[in-house]
């Protein structure tokens, strides 16, 4: 029955393509410092899957990420 096979593979698709329009796909953030921006002692990150930026002051990359934030989550 190739229709169904075709019908599976077009809702498989269409399930991929939501959650990859959502943003939440449940990638965890890949923090990358920023060093060309110093700034006193903090350290500016940059999150290369939401291409959101971040400062810490324990040298440390962000636990959680700040796309909330960005996209106005209130
Ligand atoms: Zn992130």
């Amino acid at each position: 029955m190739p229709v169904l096979v075709l019908l599976v593979l077009l809702l498989a698709g269409y399930f991929i393509f939501r959650r990859s329009q959502a943003g939440v796909s449940g990638k965890p953030c890949r923090w990358h410092e920023d060093r060309f921006r110093p700034r006193g002692r903090s350290q500016c990150w940059k999150c290369a899957e939401c291409h959101v930026e971040a400062f810490t002051y324990d040298g440390q990359p962000p636990k959680e990420c700040k796309r909330s934030l960005r996209s106005g989550g209130l």
